[in-house]
């Protein structure tokens, strides 16, 4: 591509952060990094490729903030602290306006998180953003997939459904009356919160944690067959937004939105009876939901006013017989 050196140079190297432990950032053959002693480190890739995980005539402020914010997920459902990534990206042409939104928020959010861009490869090509984030967490404090025990509640931070319905308005196939409710929803899709801070807090609490990229049903599902168990879900107690609600227009479709939406970049966890009292203490500001509890019926089974319910939802007849 003409004038990589100087498209890395101008977009790609000055980022404000400058964390203690990068020996050697961008420039050289390899980034040098320096770990802690009593930490392992949790490592992460997640690649984003228009016309499957963005639209072409998507903003690149919002490609850049998907695209870190679902690897920065990664490293919140495992209990990490955010430290370093590289990026690999491909891109049909050189177009400056484009990369200086990309690179503007993307070092917003990287900055946010203290986490240090300190190489990568740039190539031409269709256009392909794949980031490898790392981290850090304590050494036994990991949140995994596969410790779910029977009777331990089942929860998720903030509301649910939101990006589900910001990816049907983009696509236009369901659009809410109101056009401020379109706006916001769109927003959330492409502008999650990374669920950092609530997943260090989780550590020493949580028995299993997972973030939720491929809808709740799905995701849960990951963590019951690793943990070899089944749930229970009281889909009255799940969190879902007023614009949601105004966007599905019923208590019902709203609820199935919220058990199927993917990319929502909140975290799903599961917590022993015994520390129940302490995830009070340590969420206190976050807003979470319990919204069910671990099995061992092998199943996920929906309940609606304590009746079950049998829904037809994408993603739930694949986990209902693992
Ligand atoms: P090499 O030929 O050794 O692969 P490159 O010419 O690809 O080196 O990259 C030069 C330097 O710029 C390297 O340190 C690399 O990590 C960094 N770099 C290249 N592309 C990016 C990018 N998109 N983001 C961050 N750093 C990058
Ligand atoms: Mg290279």
């Amino acid at each position: 591509m003409p004038g990589e050196f100087n498209l890395i140079e101008t977009y790609f190297s000055n980022q404000q952060a400058n964390r203690d432990d990068v020996v050697l950032g961008q420039g050289d053959d390899c980034a040098l990094v320096s770990p802690p002693a009593d930490c392992y480190i949790a490592i992460s890739t997640d690649t984003l490729v228009c016309g499957t995980h963005f639209l072409a005539s998507a903003c690149p402020a919002d490609i850049a903030h998907k695209a870190l914010a679902s690897n920065l997920s990664d490293l919140a459902a495992m209990g990490a602290t955010p430290a370093w990534v590289s990026m690999g990206i491909s891109m049909p042409e050189v177009n400056e306006p484009w990369l200086a939104s990309f690179c503007g928020a993307f070092f917003e959010l990287a900055n946010q998180h203290d986490i240090q861009l300190i190489g990568g490869d740039t190539t031409k090509g269709p256009l392909t953003i794949t980031l490898t984030v790392q981290g850090f967490v304590p050494i036994g404090q990991a949140l995994t997939r596969g410790q779910a025990r029977d009777g331990d509640g089942i929860y998720v931070t903030g509301t649910l459904g939101d990006a589900k319905a910001g990816l049907d308005i983009i696509l236009k196939t369901r659009l809410s009356m109101q056009a401020d409710i379109n706006q916001t929803l769109e927003k959330r899709h492409y502008r999650s919160t990374p669920q950092i801070f609530a997943g260090t807090q989780l550590r020493g609490i949580a028995s299993a944690a997972i973030d939720i990229s491929d809808g709740l049903i799905a995701d849960l599902g990951h963590i019951l067959s690793r943990s070899q168990r089944g749930a229970i879900i009281d889909t009255e107690q799940l969190p879902i937004s007023n614009e949601l609600l105004h966007f599905a227009q019923s208590d019902i479709l709203a609820r199935q939105y919220a058990l199927t939406s993917g990319e929502e970049y909140q975290l799903c966890f599961t917590v022993p009876q015994q520390h129940q009292q302490k995830l009070e203490q340590q969420l206190a500001g976050i807003p979470y939901s319990r919204i069910g509890q671990i099995t061992n019926s092998g199943h996920i089974v929906l309940h609606e006013q304590g009746c079950e319910v049998d829904w037809e939802l994408a993603g739930y007849d694949h986990f209902k017989d693992h």
